[in-house]
């Protein structure tokens, strides 16, 4: 029974790198047929970031890789903060101490900032040197009784077994080689990290671990803490870092790695999930367009190499293009996009658009299916170059009398084209009628009529094919551009 967790800390909204965490952890479970779950991880007070647990989810859902088990849905094994789940921690860190496993600590925080400045000093990395391991238990009784200020620290055996890292193969740390015994239990309260993500997989019978390869020193750790405590543990993979294609560090103080700016920005989010997949490992191969569920059917874990994956973000756009088409091609899903490019169009455009059709469903739909391939947002069309389309262009007379002197030919002769044809224009017949068309002309050239055309239709002298202007716009707006030019 495959059972997976996120485990974010809310010191922050949710990145790229989260987000891959998070969607390597769900591609995992539903391929298993197995249970992905959401755990707020806010032991650390002092960190909480006010709104970020509650954005996390909503980025979550936004990406479409929902939780089945979260703060905000519950679960058999819920609470799903931490937070909310203190007794537990404390019965746990209660049970280490009563095992000997785990022991009070007194030490004041001026004896361990000396601790620090001396190792410091000596060139040695800080550790805490195990004292209180050591005091008598009447001590302990007695300084408990004057309810003096403590914490409860794990006491680190040495010999640590070997593990088997679904990605880094066997691995182990000796970590009480170089640390002293860490904290597991706050003085206010609250536990650290390593207790209550131990206690908590534990409890949430977490099968799996799939986490950033920053915690892969920590593993001997929580392993030991297993031991203490006899339980088993769950199988652990370490995910290998995401990276700025340059091999940098995606820096969060950029910005623009939240996954919210990209949401804003009008990105699609099987573009995003594409793309941090696409530049990792997990897969045979490597294509742009794959949609969650080939995503599911395509991972396989034994393909997750140890190196880095590099993040191009430049490639972001042709990501966006490729899923954007793939939308529009699919009914349901263009039939929103049409109410989103609504309110895109009212947006930039409300008072403008004129007494017309271009706000209906059937005109937006036409123009998603003909600019489909050349956008990669739906924001692209409400662009300067794109205004056209919502708006009927101004072009003064003069501008276009000075592309032919035969305007009112051209225009008699384009409107007994559009009474040929009848709602729908046919992109493929519609260029070469427009070369007949031409050939009829005195004066003006094949390449000045269709200047004329794209300049009296769109008021731009570059755009897409004069065809293709014609097929998006529709007879009807057509016929009402070119008619107030008779
Ligand atoms: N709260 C930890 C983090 O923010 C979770 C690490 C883990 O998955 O064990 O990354």
């Amino acid at each position: 029974n495959v059972r997976v967790r996120f485990a974010p800390s809310p010191t922050g909204f949710l990145h790229l790198g989260g987000l891959r965490t998070a969607l390597y952890n769900f591609i995992f479970a539903k391929k298993h047929g197995g249970t992905f779950v959401l755990r707020m991880e806010d032991t650390d007070q002092s960190r909480l970031v006010s709104g970020a647990a509650d954005g996390i989810e909503d980025m979550l859902e936004w990406a479409g890789i929902s939780p089945d088990e979260s703060p905000r849905k519950g679960g058999i094994f819920g609470p799903y903060q931490q937070s909310q789940r203190l007794d537990l921690y404390s019965q746990a860190a209660q049970t280490l101490v009563d095992k000997g496993a785990a022991y009070h600590c007194f030490c004041s925080p001026q004896r361990l900032e000396l601790l620090k400045k001396e190792a410091l000093r000596s060139r040695q990395t800080p550790r805490y040197d195990n004292r209180c391991r050591h005091l008598a238990p009447d001590q302990v009784a007695e300084k408990l009784g004057q309810g003096q200020p403590h914490v409860i620290r794990f006491r680190l055996q040495e010999g640590v077994d070997p593990f088997e890292d679904m990605v880094f193969g066997w691995n182990r740390h000796e970590v009480a080689a170089v640390e002293g015994d860490p904290v597991i239990m706050k003085a206010d309260g609250f536990p650290t990290y390593h207790l209550a993500n131990v206690v908590d997989d534990h409890h949430m019978q977490i099968s799996h671990v799939l986490r950033g390869t920053e915690w892969l020193i920590s593993t001997s750790k929580h392993l030991l803490l297993y031991q203490a405590f006899g339980w088993t543990p769950p199988t652990f993979g370490h995910l290998p870092l995401l990276l700025n294609k340059d091999g940098s560090k995606l820096s969060k103080r950029q910005g623009d790695i939240f996954i919210e700016h990209f949401a804003k920005s009008g990105s699609l989010p099987e573009a995003l999930l594409d793309i941090i997949t696409n530049c990792g490992s997990g897969f045979a191969n490597n294509r742009t367009g794959r949609k969650l569920d080939e995503l599911i059917s395509e991972f396989d874990s034994s393909k997750i190499t140890t190196h880095s994956a590099l993040l191009d973000l430049d490639k972001l756009p042709e990501f966006n293009r490729v899923h954007l088409m793939q939308r529009i091609e699919d009914e349901e899903k263009c039939a929103s996009l049409v109410k989103e490019l609504q309110v895109l169009i009212e947006d930039a455009y409300g008072p403008q658009v004129q007494e017309s059709d271009v706000l209906h469903d059937p005109y937006i739909r036409r123009v998603l299916h003909f600019r489909k391939g050349h956008i990669s947002r739906l924001q692209d069309l409400v662009t300067p170059a794109y205004s056209f389309l919502w708006v009927r262009p101004c072009v003064p007379r003069e501008q276009l009398e000075g592309v032919s002197s035969e305007a009112h030919a051209i225009i008699t002769l384009v409107l007994e084209l559009l009474q040929r044809h009848g709602k729908e224009l046919p992109l493929e017949s519609l260029s070469p009628e427009l070369k007949v068309l031409a050939k009829k002309m005195k004066a003006t050239k094949y390449s000045g009529v269709m200047k004329f055309l794209r300049l009296a239709l769109s008021g731009h002298q570059q755009g897409p094919s004069v065809a293709e202007i014609m097929v998006s716009l529709g007879p009807n707006e057509i016929l009402n551009r070119l008619q107030r030019l008779l």
